[in-house]
């Protein structure tokens, strides 16, 4: 197996193979990512004497910012339509033993289109690869997932992700209900972003009942209702109008104020969330300086990108925060392109 294989948002392939060259290269390995404007992943040809299964486990899942999904796998194409199954159990042969099976497909138009190919291709492939041992019998998280990403119903790429180092759901995308009782889409992201960087125990820890939060950027408060759904008090800031259903439960203060010159009170609070629409470097800076001077004590925030250079506009972003704070071994930074984001990203940010 000689190609890591990423899935991103559509738009953003060329971001992804820029840090995936970047990830790559800092375990010692090389290859070229192949990006395709619009098609929803990389597909990264590795060479050398290492193999994309061996690159994939020196990296670390948690650490990639606009991928979804990985896996390290091989190109198929040609599947003959009246057995697609046999070709794919020989490209199986000496995958380790797997646990699960995921027949996905990009997340774009066309890409949509196979889902129903893909749902109903998964009942006799999963049965074909259980008979050759490939597949154990009840699914198991604690062995590689084995992915079949479909790009037509004949052409696409096999491979594995190891537990532990990889996206848990199907085509990488954590799926949410909206809330009925939220003011705005944007409450996803917070939520999404609550999920995936925190553990259950992180969650139940740091989100208790009668904490406090800052919210800047807040209205019409999709994020703050996060926060008070939780129970936090939470200090509002936004020229806007805030949401009068959150008004009333009592737990929220609203200062139609410059979110740059607020300041928390009393300090610190448990919590500081942003969604200003702003210059990222402005952000990441502001997010810095509220933990140094120790306001909050821990952050998430959204860094709205440019349209080119996205992952070269991170890297600064990321820079200012170290400077900041001391340097990367003094804080725990947590950085992801969500599925609920569009052009902007989602980090957590806390001191060590
Ligand atoms: N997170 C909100 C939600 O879930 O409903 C949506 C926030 S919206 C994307 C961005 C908000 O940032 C706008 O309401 C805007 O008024 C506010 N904003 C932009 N610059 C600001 C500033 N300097 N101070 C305070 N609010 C600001």
């Amino acid at each position: 197996m000689n190609t890591l294989v990423a899935y991103c948002r559509p738009g953003f392939e060329h971001d992804l193979s820029d840090e995936l060259n970047r990830l790559v290269g800092m375990s010692g390995a090389y290859g070229y990512g192949q990006p395709n404007t619009g098609s929803g992943f990389v597909a990264f040809e590795l060479f050398g004497q290492q193999s994309a299964v061996e690159v994939l486990s020196q990296l670390d899942f948690t650490h990639l910012v606009f991928g979804r999904q990985w896996f390290a796998g091989y190109q198929f194409s040609d599947l003959p339509a009246n057995d697609r199954i046999t070709p794919l159990l020989q490209l199986c042969e000496g995958v380790p033993q797997c646990g699960e099976i995921f027949v996905e497909f990009p997340d774009t138009d066309s890409g949509r289109e196979l889902a129903t190919f893909c749902r109903k291709f998964t009942v006799p492939l999963r049965q074909a690869l259980r008979g050759k041992g490939i597949l154990s019998t009840k699914p198991d998280p604690d062995l590689p997932v084995l992915h079949v990403f479909m790009l037509d119903s004949s052409r696409g790429f096999v491979g594995v992700s190891q537990p532990g180092n990889h996206s848990p759901h199907y085509n990488g995308i954590q799926r949410l209900r909206f809330p009925s009782g939220a003011p705005s889409r944007s409450t996803l992201k917070l939520e999404e972003a609550i999920r995936l960087f925190l553990s259950e125990k992180q969650q139940n820890q740091w989100f208790k009942p009668g904490m406090t939060g800052v919210d800047l950027g807040a209205c019409p408060g999709g994020w703050t209702y996060q926060l008070v759904s939780r129970g936090l008090q939470v200090q509002a800031i936004d020229n806007g109008e805030i949401d009068e259903q959150l008004m009333a439960t009592g737990l929220v203060r609203h200062y139609a104020v410059d979110g740059f010159k607020y300041q928390p009170n009393p300090k610190p609070v448990d919590w500081l969330v942003c969604d200003m629409i702003e210059r990222p470097d402005r952000v990441a800076l502001l997010m810095a300086q509220w933990l140094k001077q120790g306001w909050a004590k821990r952050a998430i925030f959204n860094l709205k990108l440019p349209m080119k250079k996205r992952f070269d506009s991170y890297l600064e972003c990321v820079k200012i925060i170290e400077d900041t704070l001391g340097g990367a071994a003094r804080i725990d930074l947590k950085a992801r392109h969500l599925y609920h984001d569009r052009e902007e990203i989602t980090l957590f940010l806390a001191m060590r």
